[in-house]
């Protein structure tokens, strides 16, 4: 009878680790029901993070090494669900693909000045808002445009994919709108005459404008027309993972991470940080 039940045990056992054998293919580490699977690939040192890598103070690429606020958040991301944020591994993403490189699992998380928006959460999930910023213009020093009300008949810049090319189209169609992939390229338009003014967030251009290589060129115009509050992606139907990066950022407001974070990247500049207010953190399917 005990040798009976014994045996029971071990055919047990074996049946339950083949199937967790069987479940998980061999470089997706498996997941406990209920948990979201980026803890095992957070702890297994697998997580892919897509990011933003020509937008200095918040996610740019210097040599094979991305810096900027946003890396700073995927880190802190990287540590709450258990792994080593030595081990990530940063992805270029351009406004375009963000989505489509969350659902395809091309990235598992995405932290790219990514706005949350209802359509965009038709297709991911937002963890957030860690920021908020506002649609704002960046001008030559000497121009005379002031606001939104002087970019009709003017060319005005901006990325595919974007909220803020989207508001040009929707609120301002009498400005020329020119689109390109990614901001950087924008700005070289600007600084060559090419474009009158680049349109994104306050926060992106007063990145651009700090660059030894713009110093004294161009001017933020300094009335932001919009709110961008800025979410981190994971998968549709990741709700745990929401969550989980939920009480991350709790947490990273109560040990201090989150200050740290922008005292070593935007807040270089003297900005103070801002006060995450946790109570916002809501985007999480109910
Ligand atoms: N936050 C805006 C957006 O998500 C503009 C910045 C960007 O394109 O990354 O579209």
């Amino acid at each position: 009878m005990r040798i009976k039940r014994l045996a029971a045990i071990a055919a047990v056992a074996v049946l339950a680790f083949g199937a967790a054998a069987c479940g998980s293919d061999s470089d997706t580490p498996a997941t406990p029901s209920g948990e979201s699977p980026l803890v095992a690939k957070a702890k297994a040192g697998q997580l892919k993070f897509g990011v933003k890598a020509d937008q200095p103070g918040l996610g740019l690429q210097a040599g094979s090494a991305y810096e900027g606020f946003d890396i700073e958040i995927a880190k802190i991301i990287a540590k709450g669900l258990g792994g080593d944020a030595a081990k990530n591994t940063y992805v270029t993403t351009v406004s375009a693909n963000r989505e489509p490189f969350i659902q395809t699992g091309q990235v598992d998380i995405v932290v790219a000045t990514y706005t949350i928006n209802d359509d965009r959460k038709k297709k991911v999930n937002f963890a957030g808002p860690y920021y908020t910023a506002g649609q704002d213009l960046l001008v030559k020093a000497d121009s005379t445009i002031t606001g939104t009300d002087g970019i009709d008949g003017k060319k005005v810049c901006s990325v595919t994919g974007s909220t803020p090319a989207k508001r040009i189209k929707e609120q301002f169609p009498k400005a020329q709108l020119q689109e390109f992939d990614a901001y950087s390229k924008c700005v070289e338009a600007l600084n060559t005459g090419t474009v009158d003014a680049v349109t994104t967030d306050d926060i992106i251009l007063a990145g651009y404008a700090a660059q030894s290589q713009y110093a004294g060129k161009f001017k933020v115009v300094g009335k932001p027309f919009s709110s961008e509050p800025y979410g981190i992606g994971l998968k549709l139907e990741d709700k745990a993972g929401c969550n989980k990066i939920n009480e991350i950022l709790k947490a990273s407001v109560t040990d201090g991470s989150y200050k740290a974070a922008w005292d070593a990247t935007l807040g270089k500049s003297g900005t103070a940080a801002p006060t995450l207010d946790v109570s916002k953190l809501t985007n999480c399917p109910a």
